[in-house]
């Protein structure tokens, strides 16, 4: 049968899901939240959808949220962006990342991949018949692999590079040494650069995220991509945005506009007036999600998972002793358990598995602690 992509199956987040409303467990696999966003959100969707806010948006985003997108990424980030000509609505990062790719990726063109992996990263690139060049992070402590990131790139003509922070699925952020390093080993080069920062607001410990925004050596050579899916508790939403200088931005929405030409008329129209309503809510984030953290990390402790550190995003990584094979694993936990999770071996292209899976804490108290009763079993 015709396939473009014969490798290619059913992402492991609907996997996952669909394995635990059969099972009855609680889904601490597929990253989102089991509350729900703040009442005035909800109001000011449902009051958009009364008022007539039922048609297409403008291409590009409503211009309204892109101005407050604008004051946000100067507050926080520094960095001053024009909402007309850079900044783009779209419908989740994931469309995002995949427009963009299919904008900047021609056949044989090299997209380099540091493994663990979103999981749309490489089909994306290989549906554009681009060739992804996986380099892998070493576990346990999946630090940037900078020498194995060097030689790739010597070894291949790479046009573009994804990369992840914070990190899904091991909750590394990258420190200001990090960018400076990779700025120093991609300075002679023609190198696009996709940063993926849709946890940005979920960072731990006092840490403050980085933004690649805050470097101006990547600005003209790069897209930054948030997801207010993260930040609003409104996964089923599909609201993201991308930060690109205009000639970029360009390119994106070329792809864009028959994609899916323009996001959903009410809900963009109600991030906006709660960004107006509430500028500090996203600030309150990295406290909100620090408890669940910490009550979930506190609670594995009684178990026989150990946990791997945390810095941001949702996730913590787990390692068992009894994980020989971590999706087998997790199939037994959804099934016996009752606890879904996700096998890691899944964000890697050749389903290398180094034995470790993802839970979700993103997720109410009461909840969390049920699991972590079915896991102290
Ligand atoms: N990038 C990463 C690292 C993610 O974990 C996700 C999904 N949660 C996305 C992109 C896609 O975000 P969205 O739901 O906005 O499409
Ligand atoms: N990003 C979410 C996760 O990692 C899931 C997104 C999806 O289901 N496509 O769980």
């Amino acid at each position: 049968m015709y396939s473009k992509l014969p490798q290619v199956g059913q992402s492991i987040f609907a996997q996952m899901t669909a394995l635990a409303n059969q099972y009855q467990a609680i889904n601490l696999a597929q990253g989102f939240p089991n509350f729900n966003p703040p009442d005035a959100l909800i109001e000011f969707f449902y009051g958009a959808l009364k008022s007539g806010m039922n048609q297409y948006a403008p291409m590009p985003g409503y211009l309204p949220l892109r101005e407050q997108i604008a004051n946000r990424m100067y507050s926080r980030y520094n960095k001053t962006v024009d909402p007309q000509s850079e900044i783009t609505i779209t419908t989740g990062a994931t469309q995002a990342i995949y427009s963009i790719i299919s904008a900047c990726i021609s056949p044989g063109d090299k997209a380099l991949i540091l493994e663990p992996a979103y999981d749309s990263y490489g089909p994306s690139v290989l549906v554009n018949s681009g060739i992804p060049i996986y380099v892998r992070m070493d576990e346990p402590s999946f630090d940037i692999p900078w020498q194995k990131i060097k030689d790739a790139i010597q070894q291949n003509d790479i046009k573009v590079m994804i990369l992840n922070n914070p990190h899904n699925p091991t909750g590394r952020i990258w420190t200001r040494e990090d960018y400076m390093k990779l700025i120093e080993i991609t300075k002679d080069k023609k190198i696009l650069f996709i940063f993926d920062e849709v946890y940005d607001a979920l960072v731990y410990d006092g840490k403050k995220h980085i933004s690649a925004l805050e470097f101006p050596e990547f600005w003209e050579n790069s897209f930054v991509c948030f997801s207010f899916g993260k930040t609003f508790h409104t996964t089923g939403w599909k609201i993201a945005y991308t930060i690109a200088p205009i000639d970029l931005t360009n390119e994106l929405r070329k792809l864009h506009q028959f994609t899916v030409f323009s996001v959903n008329t009410p809900g963009q129209y109600a991030n906006a007036k709660f960004m107006e309503y509430d500028p500090d809510f996203i600030n309150g984030l990295s406290a909100f999600y620090e408890v669940k953290r910490n009550f979930f990390l506190e609670g594995l402790k009684e178990t026989n998972f150990s946990a791997l550190p945390c810095e941001g995003s949702y996730f913590v990584l787990a390692q068992h002793e009894n994980c020989v094979n971590d999706e087998a694993f997790c199939h037994h936990l959804v099934k016996d358990k009752k606890v879904a999770a996700v096998p890691i071996s899944a964000f890697y292209h050749d389903r290398y598995d180094p034995k470790i899976i993802r839970f979700c804490f993103a997720k109410t108290d009461d909840l969390l602690e049920s699991a972590l009763t079915l896991l102290k079993e």
